[in-house]
């Protein structure tokens, strides 16, 4: 299977250290600091021993030392699909066999009221010194920055403006040849539809997203689906479309499996955990094409280091009362760790 930038294989990686990294973060030498118009982002990197800026990044946001706030304007899109295959299972029943992010949880929310409600949007307290509450990525990228942001408190990153918009789109039908409902119990729980081509999914969503006048290149459209996923157990990608002016967009599953079985004995996808790795790795390289110096993860995606790992963020409190499951993070030291480090 071709790997592309940005996307995510659970079952094609081996979570782990950085292996044999290179040269030293340094983020007061910052040679190329860059703001663009269509998404606001900067341009930094790590410094050589030398002093000269390898390994430059883009991320989504302003400089981390002296800007303010950037909120990037979002969309959660609700994705319906309609499969119209099905194994026949007591799980799934007969065909066609629905995956609605309408569909109402255990806990009396919709699937989409409670993302809204994670703190993927709504901010709840992270300890970072001064009871803020933040959103997941503005807590992430605060800390990877806290180095700077410490002397420039004003520094936020944030999805909004709040309540998050919700765009609507039609229903797409997946016909046989594209996927099938499956009974999955022995691994996520549950029926869950599975998506065959990784390609022919990106195209669907490509169709979908041009119909949709509100998203532009300075927005953020978040593709939600209910318990469907890609051939590999992928649960979700971020992507860039277009070269001059890129699209940046994110597609990620929510999964109210039980999760008996999981990945290698490890329930390691519930409910916004997929949502959370892929908004991250969207901040930190939303083109899906910056250079790690870590050989063993040679692009600086914050979270598939630790895919496949137990390692959790876990939020329950405020909102209503859901305990989230957010996946954690690598810090950008790791991918200059010497040796196995995490
Ligand atoms: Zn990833």
């Amino acid at each position: 299977m071709q790997l592309n930038a940005g996307e995510d294989s659970r079952y094609e990686e081996n979570p782990g250290d950085c292996v044999g990294g290179a040269d030293v973060l340094d983020l007061r030498r910052h040679r190329a600091w860059a703001e663009l118009t269509y998404m606001e982002r900067f341009v930094h990197g790590y410094a050589g021993r030398r002093g000269h800026l390898v390994y430059p990044f883009t991320m989504v946001g302003g400089d981390p030392s002296s800007t303010g706030t950037t909120t990037v304007t979002t969309y959660l899109i609700p994705f319906k699909l309609v499969f119209q295959a099905s194994d026949q299972s007591q799980a799934c029943g007969s065909a066609p066999v629905t995956f609605d992010p309408y569909k109402v949880l255990s806990n009396g929310q919709a699937v989409v009221d409670n993302v809204i409600s994670s703190p993927i949007f709504t901010p709840v307290p992270f300890s970072q010194g001064s009871g803020d509450t933040l959103q997941y990525i503005d807590a992430f990228q605060r800390a990877n920055f806290w180095g700077v942001v410490q002397g420039n408190t004003s520094y936020h990153l944030k999805l909004g403006p709040l309540p998050v918009t919700v765009l609507q789109t039609p229903p797409l039908v997946i016909p046989a040849a594209n996927g099938s409902a499956k009974d999955e119990t022995g691994t996520l729980g549950g029926c869950m539809g599975i998506v065959y081509d990784w390609g022919w999914f990106v195209g669907q969503i490509l169709i979908a997203m041009s119909s949709l006048s509100q998203v532009q290149p300075n927005t953020l459209p978040i593709f939600l689906t209910d318990d469907v996923f890609l051939t590999s157990i992928n649960g979700g990608f971020h992507l860039a479309t277009g070269t001059s002016n890129p699209q940046t967009y994110i597609w990620a599953t929510y999964n109210d499996g039980s999760c008996p079985g999981g990945f290698n004995g490890l329930c390691v996808a519930q409910d916004v955990a997929d949502l959370s790795h892929e908004v991250a790795e969207w901040a930190d390289d939303p083109f899906g094409r910056t250079s790690s110096p870590c050989p063993s993860y040679p692009l600086l995606e914050v979270g598939d280091p630790l895919l496949g790992q137990q390692h959790y963020y876990s939020y329950s409190g405020a909102n209503n009362g859901f305990s989230y499951h957010l996946q954690d993070l690598v810090m950008l030291p790791f991918f200059e760790a010497q040796t196995g480090t995490s």
